[in-house]
């Protein structure tokens, strides 16, 4: 199963991803789980994004897809969280899948408002802490958000693929709508 599962920060696309992976046993590849995990080990590529990260900035392109098409070659399937956020990564990402002869299964989106994302996102900063939950870094990663993944959500829906799905629903309730598309897409795919 070759899942991608895209939505703004804060419509619970992690925990989904997270979800789908375990009951599916499909490794989960979240990109900012990845950077996250360089930046707590101090590594060169960890003191590279830490910044960015913090700003609620974008990893460079070529960055990112170095990253995933090292993922690729190891992983057959996948649910992939958080890749691609640019034109560019969709780009990148279409030309890796042809190389090695492979299609995405399903493309998900967790539709969520700005008002909901960003009460979340202050939510999980008063609980978890996480560096890049301040208020500015927030309406930055928003903004990117519209301004470059939007472009890429638009890209799937207009090839067909993609499965739109009410976020703002509780979350048991939106991974049984994700669990119905997926049972749906192996029935049609
Ligand atoms: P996330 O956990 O998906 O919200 O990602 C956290 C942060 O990691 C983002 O705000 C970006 O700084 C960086 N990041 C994660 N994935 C990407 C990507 N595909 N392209 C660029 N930056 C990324």
């Amino acid at each position: 199963m070759r899942v991608l599962i895209l939505g703004p920060q804060g419509s619970g696309k992690g925990t989904q991803a997270a979800r789908i992976a375990e009951a599916s046993g499909t490794p989960h590849v979240a990109t900012g789980d990845i950077l996250r995990a360089a930046v707590a080990d101090g590594t060169a590529l960890g003191r590279e994004v830490a910044p960015i990260l913090d700003r609620g900035d974008l990893v460079p392109d070529e960055l990112m897809v170095g990253l995933i098409r090292e993922r690729l070659a190891v992983e057959d399937s996948f649910v992939l969280d958080g890749f691609p956020r640019t034109l560019a990564q969709a780009e990148a990402l279409d030309a890796m899948l042809d190389e090695i002869d492979k299609a995405l299964d399903t493309v998900l989106l967790l539709e969520v408002s700005d008002e909901e994302s960003t009460r979340r996102l202050l939510g999980r900063a008063a609980a978890e802490g996480r560096a890049d939950d301040t208020p500015e870094a927030i309406a930055n990663r928003l903004r990117l958000y519209h301004e470059l993944t939007e472009p890429v959500v638009e890209r799937y829906r207009q090839r067909g693929s993609l499965v739109e799905i009410d976020g703002e629903r509780s979350m048991d309730e939106v991974f049984s709508a994700i669990a119905n598309a997926l049972e749906r897409s192996q029935v049609t795919g």
